[in-house]
C-alpha cells in the first residue's frame, strides 16, 4: 500500500503519476491512498477516476511555480546579483547575500597568482611554488575547519591555477547564466552560447585590472592545444597504481623510441613524496599482458570443453526436458483436482455427501493445489536461471571466439574483457576481469602464475 498526503506528493509530472496509478498499481495489487484527494484504489469511486485530471493540475501548478522562481532569478542575474556561492578571492557580503567582498588572504593568492603568471612562469610552476609554500589550495580553504582529506593531498593543480587566471569574476564582472535546465521536471543542464551568458561588469571590488586580466587570457589562449596529442595505446585507461589507485600514465616515446608506464601521481607530485614510481616499459607489458589474455581464453575454454563431457551422462538439455515434463504433469493434477471439485459439488447438490464431507474434501483438494501451483513456481523459476546463464555464456564465448581470432586486438574488445589492471611497485599484476568465469580461470590457473613471474623478470 502507499499513501500520500495528497496526489501531488505522488509526483507532479502527470506521464509518470498516471503510469503508476493506472497500470504499475494495479498490476503489482499495490492499494494507493491520497488522503487529502479522497482517493483509495481499494474502493471503486468517482473520486479515483479523477485523479489522472488532478496530476494534469498539479503539474501545471508545478511549471507555473518554476517560470515565477526563473524569472525572478533572471531578474536577479540581469542586475548583476551574484546567486553562486562566493569565489575562491571573496566572501559574501553580510549585508547582502547577493554581493561579492573581498578575502584578503585569498585574494593575496589570486594576485600572487596573476603576478607569476604575467612575469613569465608556467601554470606548473606556480601550482609547485604554492604547494612549496604550504599554501591551502581553494577547496581546502573553504572547508579548512571540516578536516576532509583531499585526493590531490592538498597540492595545487595546473588546472586550478589556469581556472583561476580565467575566471572574470577578478575584475568586479559578474557572469552567469551559463547554462539551463532543460526543463523544470529535469535535473539536466544544458551549456548556453557565450553571447547569451549575463556579464554585468563592476558589481564588486575587482581583485585584477580588467587590462591585467586580459594580458593573462592572451597567454592562456596561446597556450592552449599546444599540448602534444596522446597516442591510443591498447591498455590505456585500464592501468591502475595498486599503491595510491590514481591512474597509471602512458608516456610518449622517448629518443629510443621506448614507451613507459609511470603513476601519473607520482608523475605529478613525486618530488612532494606521494607514492612511487611504478615504473615499467609499456611495449613489452602490451606484448605480455595479450599473451596472458589469449593463456586466459584458452584455458577457459578447455575446461568448458572438459565440462561438457562430464555433461553428457545427464546434459543439461535433457535436464531442461525433465523439468519441462515435470511441470506439465503437475499442470495436469491441478486440472485433474479441478475437476473432482466441480464434481463433488454435483455430488452434494444431489444430496449424495453431507455438507460437512464435502468442505472436508475440498479443503484437502485445495491444499494439494496449492503445493502443485508452488512447485510449479520453483520448477519455473530454475528454468529461466538456466537461460539467463546460457545467454550470459553464449555472450563469452563469442566474445573469446572473437578475440582469438584477432590477429591485433582492438581497444574495446579488451574493454569488454578487463575491467582494470592494478599494477605494484614490485611490478606484480593483477587483472580485474569483466567476467566471473574468467576472472576464476586465472586466479586458479598455474601457469599464469609463471607467466606472470615471466612478465616480472623481463619488464625489469
Ligand atoms: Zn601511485
Amino acid at each position: 500500500m502507499v499513501v500520500t498526503k495528497d496526489l501531488s506528493r505522488l509526483g507532479r509530472n502527470y506521464v509518470q503519476s498516471g503510469l503508476y496509478i493506472e497500470d504499475y498499481f494495479p498490476e503489482h495489487n499495490v492499494r494507493f491512498i491520497a488522503i487529502l484527494d479522497n482517493i483509495d484504489t481499494a474502493y471503486d469511486t468517482s473520486n479515483n477516476d479523477i485523479a489522472p485530471f488532478k496530476s494534469i493540475l498539479n503539474e501545471m501548478y508545478a511549471k507555473d511555480t518554476s517560470k515565477k522562481i526563473n524569472s525572478v532569478l533572471q531578474s536577479k542575474r540581469n542586475n548583476g546579483e551574484y546567486l553562486g556561492t562566493a569565489p575562491y578571492g571573496y566572501k559574501k557580503d553580510p549585508e547582502n547575500k547577493y554581493h561579492l567582498i573581498i578575502d584578503k588572504e585569498a585574494a593575496n593568492v589570486v594576485k600572487l597568482i596573476y603576478g607569476k603568471y604575467l612575469a613569465g612562469f608556467g601554470t606548473m610552476q606556480i601550482a609547485d611554488y604554492l604547494s612549496k609554500h604550504n599554501i591551502p589550495i581553494p577547496s581546502d580553504y573553504t572547508k579548512r575547519n571540516r578536516g576532509t582529506k583531499s585526493l590531490t593531498y592538498g597540492l595545487w593543480q595546473q588546472s586550478t591555477v589556469r581556472f583561476i587566471l580565467s575566471n572574470e569574476i577578478y575584475t568586479g564582472t559578474v557572469i552567469q547564466g551559463k547554462r539551463k535546465k532543460i526543463s523544470f521536471k529535469s535535473k539536466k543542464f544544458i551549456n548556453l552560447p557565450e553571447e547569451d551568458w549575463v556579464k554585468v561588469e563592476n558589481m564588486h571590488e575587482a581583485i585584477i585590472s580588467k587590462e591585467d586580466f586580459e594580458r593573462a587570457k592572451k597567454v592562456i589562449e596561446a597556450t592552449k592545444g599546444s599540448r602534444v596529442v596522446q597516442n591510443d595505446y591498447l591498455f590505456k585507461g585500464l592501468l591502475r597504481c595498486y599503491d595510491c589507485g590514481g591512474y597509471i600514465g602512458i608516456r610518449s616515446p622517448d629518443k629510443n623510441g621506448n614507451i613507459y608506464g609511470r603513476c601519473q601521481r607520482y608523475g605529478r607530485f613525486g618530488k612532494f613524496q606521494v607514492c612511487s614510481p611504478h615504473n615499467f616499459n609499456y611495449q613489452v607489458f602490451e606484448k605480455q599482458m595479450l599473451e596472458i589474455l589469449r593463456e586466459v581464453c584458452k584455458e577457459y575454454n578447455n575446461t568448458k570443453k572438459l565440462e561438457e563431457i562430464a555433461k553428457q551422462t545427464k546434459s543439461q538439455q535433457k535436464q531442461e526436458i525433465d523439468i519441462k515434463a515435470k511441470i506439465k504433469s503437475f499442470k495436469e493434477s491441478i486440472e485433474k483436482e479441478t475437476r473432482k471439485l466441480e464434481v463433488m459439488y454435483d455430488d452434494r447438490l444431489a444430496g449424495i455427501i453431507t455438507l460437512d464431507e464435502y468442505m472436508k474434501n475440498a479443503d484437502r483438494i485445495k491444499e494439494r493445489v496449492k503445493v502443485y501451483e508452488q512447485s510449479i513456481k520453483e520448477l519455473e523459476q530454475e528454468l529461466s536461471g538456466e537461460e539467463d546463464k546460457t545467454r550470459d555464456e553464449n555472450r563469452l564465448d563469442n566474445l573469446i571466439q572473437e578475440f582469438l581470432n584477432m590477429e591485433k586486438p582492438t581497444k574495446e574488445i579488451i574493454r569488454e574483457f578487463i575491467e582494470k589492471i592494478e599494477i605494484h611497485s614490485d611490478k606484480q599484476v593483477d587483472i580485474y576481469f569483466n567476467f566471473k568465469p574468467l576472472q576464476e580461470v586465472n586466479n586458479n590457473l598455474e601457469n599464469f602464475i609463471c607467466a606472470k613471474k615471466k612478465y616480472e623478470k623481463k619488464a625489469v
